[in-house]
């Protein structure tokens, strides 16, 4: 059971000395018990009580890796039920399977659309995760055959080994050491010797069962034959089933502490109409999925999914940013012009974008605004003549640029002439209210 505040006080030293950053022992216990502080900020915290202040302050859900290198991803490790108490922290994986019974340019061809992936929405790389290799025909060599054309194919991408075999799963894993790959089988007849090898392969291993019931008593087994990596699958296949053990899975996690639980959730979506397993992913992203296994990789899915993936993952009470910097978009030259703007990523990322359109090589300066965008900034305070003008001044900019001219945002025109009271020599000018209308003003300034 977690602890409470005054439980994990009394294991503390109760000198207030500060050093965790927090006024007092008290104040700090509170804070770990609502999981904002780890137990490491306190230097002074015995071996004994670390013990059991460890256990307690570990995250309900336990962190695993798949993969290994850039492609690498981390499940696990949430805190809350509701993405408004706090962050969800890793963004669930999105798997494709692939059927030992295609052929090897079927697998090629899979293999092909997953490295290729990748797209950049707002700054951040979104791609199809990993491949789940299932042994569909039984037979361990075909198994091995499809695992080899995957590794040759997608080196780097992380892999599921989907078999109930042993054999089979001790073959193909085998053409994965060092890449932490999960294999996928373990149930009440093999679990044994699915955990062993699981263990001697370092992989994580995903449990299938008919029920929560069940689930909960394999976990706990597989625990005690020493596998710690664990993904579970309760055997949830409608999306009533998905939201309903989903849901009771990570709120047993969570509020209960219910450790046979603390690991991430895989979901197979995977359908034959392509509109329908779009929807059932939706859920799984939705409702507390680690891993979702989808049928085949489409553009126009990935899209959907990964834009779903990437807003239920990002902290609704931190707007994305850029970082404060001078951008050079294009081949810049001395007399480029320099616009300014607010570091709201999506401010960013379409004012850059039209820059870009226009062609017309530029500086883009974007100053600390708290992730607010131009207006909301300006209102805010934070987007003011005082600061754009010391923003400009300390960026040195100035012996970089023919012209001292900066390209206001249209909406804040009203600063133009305190700024440049702040900025002498420098001729404000102000520039388009929407970012669409910046090709055509740079071309008439051509
Ligand atoms: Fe208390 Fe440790 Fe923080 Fe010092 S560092 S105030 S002893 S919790």
């Amino acid at each position: 059971m977690a602890l409470s505040g005054v439980e994990i006080f009394k294991l503390l030293p109760k000198t207030n000395c500060k050093k965790c950053g927090h006024p007092t022992c008290l104040a700090f216990a509170m804070k770990l018990a609502q999981r904002q502080a780890t137990l490491d900020l306190c230097p002074d915290v015995s071996e004994e009580a670390k013990k059991i202040l460890g256990e307690a302050s570990a995250p309900p859900i336990r962190p695993i890796t798949i993969g290994a290198g850039d492609k690498a991803v981390k499940m696990g490790e949430e805190t809350v039920l509701f993405r408004h108490d706090k962050k969800f922290v890793n963004p669930c994986v999105f798997a494709v399977e692939v059927k030992d019974t295609s052929t090897e340019g079927d697998i090629a061809a899979v293999c092909e659309q997953v490295m290729k992936s990748e797209i950049d929405r707002v700054g951040q790389k979104l791609r199809i995760d990993a491949i789940v290799i299932s042994n569909v025909s039984g037979d361990a060599s075909k198994l091995e055959a499809a695992a080899k054309t995957v590794a040759a194919k997608a080196a780097p991408v992380p892999v599921i080994i989907n078999t109930t075999n042993p054999q089979a799963a001790e073959a193909a894993v085998k053409l994965f050491a060092g890449k932490k790959p999960v294999i996928y089988g373990a149930n009440s007849s093999n679990i044994e010797a699915m955990a062993a090898v699981a263990k001697d392969s370092k992989a994580s291993l995903g449990i299938i069962a008919a029920d929560l019931d069940e689930l909960a008593g394999l976990t706990e087994k597989v625990k005690a034959l020493g596998v710690e990596d664990i993904v579970m699958d309760s055997g949830a296949k409608t999306a009533k089933e998905i939201i309903a053990n989903n849901t009771l899975i990570r709120r047993a996690a969570i509020k209960k502490n219910f450790k046979p639980f603390g690991y991430p959730v895989i979901n197979f979506v995977q359908r034959d109409d392509s509109m329908l397993e779009a929807l059932l992913a939706t859920v799984c992203v939705a409702k507390y999925s680690s891993i979702v296994v989808l049928s085949s990789v489409e553009k126009w899915k990935n899209l959907a999914l990964f834009t779903l993936r990437q807003n239920i993952y990002t902290d609704p009470q931190v707007p994305m940013q850029v970082e404060q910097k001078i951008y050079s978009l294009g081949d810049v030259k001395p007399e480029s012009p320099l616009f300014i703007t607010t570091n709201f990523s999506l401010t960013y990322f379409i004012v850059s974008g039209e820059i870009e359109n226009s062609k017309v090589p530029s500086r883009l300066a974007v100053m600390d605004s708290e992730g607010l965008s131009v207006l909301t900034a300006w209102a805010a305070g934070k987007f003011t003549a005082t600061k754009i003008a010391q923003f400009i001044n300390d960026s040195g900019i100035e012996k970089e640029v023919a012209n001292k001219e900066l390209i206001i945002p249209g909406y804040v025109a009203i600063l133009s002439g305190s700024i440049e009271e702040k900025l002498p020599g420098w001729k404000i000018t102000v520039g388009p209210r929407e970012a669409n209308a910046i090709p055509t003003f740079l071309k008439s300034r051509a």
